[in-house]
C-alpha cells in the first residue's frame, strides 16, 4: 500500500512556503510526515513582495530595502509620510524560495519534491495526488493552484484586475531618493482610469518603477512601458536608464468565493484560497497570518479554515471593489483621501484588517462620500 502522508502542500510560492515554514517551527509536526510539490525550481525572481510591519520582523536576514517614509501624489498635491515605528520592506521572491528550500530541505517531515501536479481527488477518506511522475496520498491536502482567471471573472462576483509592469532600472545621474518610496502617484494616468506609477527606490540610481492599474481589463505592454517611459521624463529628471529587470503581473482583487472550492480534506491556500485582499491585492502577509491560523487550527483539531476570514472586511472590500468597478475614476479621489485624512497607521491597520467598528467608521467617514457611506450601512444592516 502506497505511503500515507499526513499533509501535502500543493506549491511552494508564497503561501505554500509560509505554511510549511509555520509548521516547521510547530514541534507539534515534528513527527508528522509533509510533503511539499512544486512544479517549478524557483530560482528566479518571479516576483518583489512588499508589506509593512512593526519595526524588526521574522524576514529581516531577507530584506532587501526597507523604509520609513513615503509619499502619494495626488493631482494637485503630495502627501508626505512618516511610517513612524513601522517599515514598508521589500523581499525579493528568489531569496524568499531560497529560504524556504533550504529549511524544508534539512528538516526530518519534510519531503520537498519539484513535479507537476496533474490530478487531484478524494478517494474514501483520503487525498489522492497525482504529478506527472507519481501518485502521492494525504489525510489532508492545501492547495495554492489557481483557478482560472477567466472562471473567477463569471457569476456574481465583481472583479478588478491589479494589473502592472515595472522595470528595475539603472539611471546615468543621481534620481531617487532611497530613503522615501512612492506608493502612489496619480500625476501621470492613463485616461481617466485608476492607474498610477509606484517607485521603490534602492539608492540614488537604482529602483524599480512600475506602471499600476486597477481596472476591469488588462492593457498591452507598450501601455506600461510607455507611462514609464513618459513618468522618468516627466518626474524624474528625464534620466538616460537601463532595463536590469522586468516585473509584471495580474492580481485578481475580487469578491468571488474562493471558499467553494474547499472541501473536508482539501483547503485552498494564497490567491487561491481568497488570501489577497481585495482592496488592495496585498497578500504576503495575510499569507504569513494564515498560515499561523491553520498551523492553530490543526493543533485544536478545528476545521481548517475557521477563523481565516473576518465577515466585516468583506463587506468593506466589496463596496470598495463595487466602486472602482462602476466608476474606476474614482480611484485617485478614494486612495487620496484615505492617506489625506487618515493617520498612515490607522489606515495600515484597517488595510491589515485589525481595526475596531468604532475605527472602521472613522475610515469611511473620512472619504467624504455619501455613496461610501449609504454602501457601509447598507452592507451592514441591509
Ligand atoms: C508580480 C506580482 C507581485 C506581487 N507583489 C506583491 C507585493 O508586493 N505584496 C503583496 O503582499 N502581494 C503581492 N503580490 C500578490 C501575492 O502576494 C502573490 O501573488 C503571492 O505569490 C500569492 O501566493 P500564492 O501562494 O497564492 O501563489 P504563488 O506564490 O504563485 O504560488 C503558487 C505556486 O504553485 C505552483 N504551482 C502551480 N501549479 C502547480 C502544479 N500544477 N503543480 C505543482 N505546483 C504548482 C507555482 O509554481 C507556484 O510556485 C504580487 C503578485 C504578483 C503576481
Amino acid at each position: 500500500m502506497a505511503f500515507t502522508y499526513d499533509h501535502i502542500i500543493i506549491g511552494a510560492g508564497a503561501s505554500g512556503s509560509h505554511l510549511a515554514l509555520a509548521m516547521l517551527s510547530d514541534p507539534y509536526f515534528e513527527d508528522k510526515d509533509v510533503l511539499i510539490i512544486e512544479r517549478s525550481e524557483k530560482k528566479e525572481n518571479d516576483k518583489t513582495w512588499s508589506f509593512w510591519e512593526d519595526g524588526s520582523g521574522k524576514w529581516d536576514d531577507i530584506i532587501y530595502k526597507q523604509w520609513r517614509y513615503a509619499n502619494v501624489f495626488g493631482h494637485q498635491k503630495e502627501i508626505k509620510i512618516d511610517l513612524e515605528t513601522l517599515r514598508y520592506k521589500m523581499l525579493r521572491s528568489v531569496d524568499f524560495y531560497a529560504h524556504a528550500r533550504h529549511q524544508l530541505k534539512k528538516a526530518k517531515p519534510f519531503t520537498y519534491v519539484t513535479e507537476k501536479v496533474v490530478q487531484v481527488k478524494e478517494v474514501q477518506n483520503l487525498v489522492e495526488v497525482i504529478t506527472d511522475d507519481h501518485q502521492y496520498k494525504a489525510k489532508h491536502v492545501f492547495d495554492s493552484r489557481l483557478p482560472d482567471i477567466n472562471k473567477i471573472k463569471q457569476g456574481n462576483a465583481t472583479t478588478i484586475l491589479q494589473h502592472f509592469r515595472g522595470f528595475f532600472l539603472k539611471t546615468d545621474k543621481a534620481t531617487f531618493d532611497p530613503e522615501r518610496f512612492t506608493m502612489m502617484d496619480y500625476r501621470l494616468k492613463d485616461e481617466d482610469c485608476t492607474s498610477f506609477t509606484y517607485v521603490l527606490p534602492i539608492d540614488e540610481h537604482r529602483a524599480l518603477v512600475e506602471f499600476t492599474y486597477f481596472t476591469p481589463k488588462t492593457v498591452d505592454q507598450d501601455r506600461y512601458d510607455d507611462h514609464i517611459d513618459q513618468y522618468l521624463k516627466e518626474y524624474l529628471g528625464d534620466p538616460n536608464y537601463k532595463v536590469e529587470e522586468i516585473e509584471q503581473g495580474i492580481i485578481p482583487m475580487s469578491t468571488y468565493d474562493f471558499s467553494q472550492h474547499h472541501s473536508q480534506r482539501i483547503t485552498k491556500i494564497g490567491t487561491a484560497g481568497g488570501w489577497v485582499k481585495a482592496s488592495s491585492g496585498y497578500s504576503f502577509k495575510f499569507c504569513e497570518r494564515k498560515s499561523a491560523r491553520i498551523v492553530d487550527n490543526i493543533k485544536q483539531d478545528r476545521p481548517m479554515t475557521q477563523g481565516l476570514k473576518k465577515a466585516k472586511y468583506k463587506r468593506y472590500d466589496k463596496i470598495f471593489i463595487d466602486v472602482l468597478y462602476h466608476q474606476n475614476h474614482y480611484g485617485e479621489t478614494i486612495f487620496y483621501k484615505l492617506y489625506s485624512k487618515n493617520k498612515t497607521r490607522l489606515l495600515l491597520d484597517f488595510l491589515d484588517e485589525r481595526t475596531s467598528f468604532m475605527q472602521d467608521l472613522k475610515i469611511i467617514n473620512s472619504l467624504r462620500s455619501f455613496y461610501f457611506i449609504k454602501a457601509f450601512f447598507k452592507t451592514l444592516f441591509g
